[in-house]
């Protein structure tokens, strides 16, 4: 070990692949949410293996995600969550499929591709349940058919939506509305298209927790990667990232010496802090620092001491016997992103999503 590595486990990913399958009915389809650089991990590695899966289907938010992959030789259909108006050649030249949220956009879709000549084209019709963040709303319906049935540039492979709170049990009641209000549209769409697309709205959690949404096809992210937003579902997922780093050094720090930027931590007593090639420029927010976050030394816990500084974090091991050049655990296996994203009052997902582009990815087999 010499510097700071993200591992991706090829086999973790496998297994939560079949894990959230089993929870499928057989003739459900399966997409993978690969946005975001696979949830922070790495896209064309996990995309690759998927596939191998058999993966029915990929989404990634952006059209640059969607054309990392198709570069990479990856096959499958691609849905592009939320793509711009200035994205569409591109689409269409890298064979992406647009989710169509607004008139806005399926004008402007419609009038690429009626430009270029092309008949059928795949799109995706969002539907707004609730979110209240991309999406036609019931009233749209018979103005969406319409503009659809108008063209014979576009087919509707998909009608989709999204749920709000689908890991929230307290939310039950406003999630069985948001899956009755989809199915009202859907139902609506197929009537005026006179074709039935697939339909979905569930990510990971609706999977667990909504057996009776799954329709023609689930949208999983989170789970994939992992985690499953309750303890139980987390022991059942196995963690496909692991933030492996290294002791640089070792300070003994003298009673009443101070420990980082801006003097953050005065050490009580003789203490051990071990400085590590990781900060906030890695993706280790500053609000780890100041004793909130940890990592893990040899199994036990290493609190963050002092500023988090863009490239380096200390901690302390006072208690801990451990060496320079040992190694340390960030999260991952052995080393729970809940809990310590939980530190500072956020998610699995928004800590395994900032890992930096500069912190390198190691992937096993
Ligand atoms: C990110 C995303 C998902 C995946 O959600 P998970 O909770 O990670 O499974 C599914 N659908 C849409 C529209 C998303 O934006």
């Amino acid at each position: 070990m010499s510097h700071t590595v993200l591992e991706i486990d090829l086999s973790a990913l496998e297994h939560n692949y079949d894990y959230l399958r089993s929870k499928l009915r057989p003739e459900v389809k399966m997409l993978a949410v690969v946005k975001a650089y696979a949830y922070g991990s790495e896209s064309v590695a996990i995309a690759k293996k998927l596939e191998e899966k058999g993966v029915d289907y990929f989404a990634v938010a952006y059209t640059a995600e969607g054309i990392t992959l198709r570069e990479a030789g990856v096959k499958t259909p691609i849905l592009v969550l939320h793509p711009q108006i200035e994205n569409f050649a591109e689409i269409i030249e890298y064979n992406l499929e647009p989710s169509i949220y607004s008139f806005r956009v399926l004008k402007a879709f419609t009038e690429i591709a009626e430009a270029k000549g092309i008949k059928e084209y795949p799109i995706h019709i969002k539907f707004n349940t609730g979110l209240n963040r991309l999406g036609f709303k019931d009233v749209n319906e018979k103005d969406i058919l319409d503009q659809l049935n108008a063209t014979k540039a576009l087919k509707v492979i998909s009608l989709f939506s999204h749920l709000v709170a689908s890991e929230d049990m307290n939310e039950r009641r406003f999630t069985q509305y948001q899956i009755e209000t989809f199915e009202k549209n859907a139902k609506h769409m197929i009537e005026g298209l006179g074709y039935a697309p697939m339909m979905h709205q569930s990510n990971t959690s609706a999977i667990i927790n909504y057996p009776e949404a799954q329709f023609d096809m689930v949208r999983s992210g989170i789970g994939l990667f992992g985690y499953g937003n309750t303890q139980e579902e987390d022991l059942k997922l196995k963690p496909v990232a692991t933030l492996k780093t290294v002791i640089s050094q070792i300070h003994d720090v003298a009673v009443n010496e101070t420990v980082g930027y801006n003097r953050a931590h005065t050490a009580a007593k003789l203490e051990r802090s071990a400085t590590l090639p990781i900060g906030h420029a890695d993706g280790i927010a500053r609000t780890y620092g100041k004793g909130r976050g940890y990592v893990m030394i040899h199994g036990k816990k290493a609190p963050i001491i002092g500023n988090v500084c863009m490239d380096m974090i200390m901690v302390n091991v006072t208690e801990i016997d451990c060496q320079e050049g040992d190694e340390v655990i960030v999260f991952g296996k052995d080393a729970s992103a809940v809990a310590l994203s939980a530190r500072i009052n956020s998610i699995p997902y928004e800590l395994i999503t900032a890992i930096s582009q500069r912190v390198k990815r190691k992937i096993i087999e």
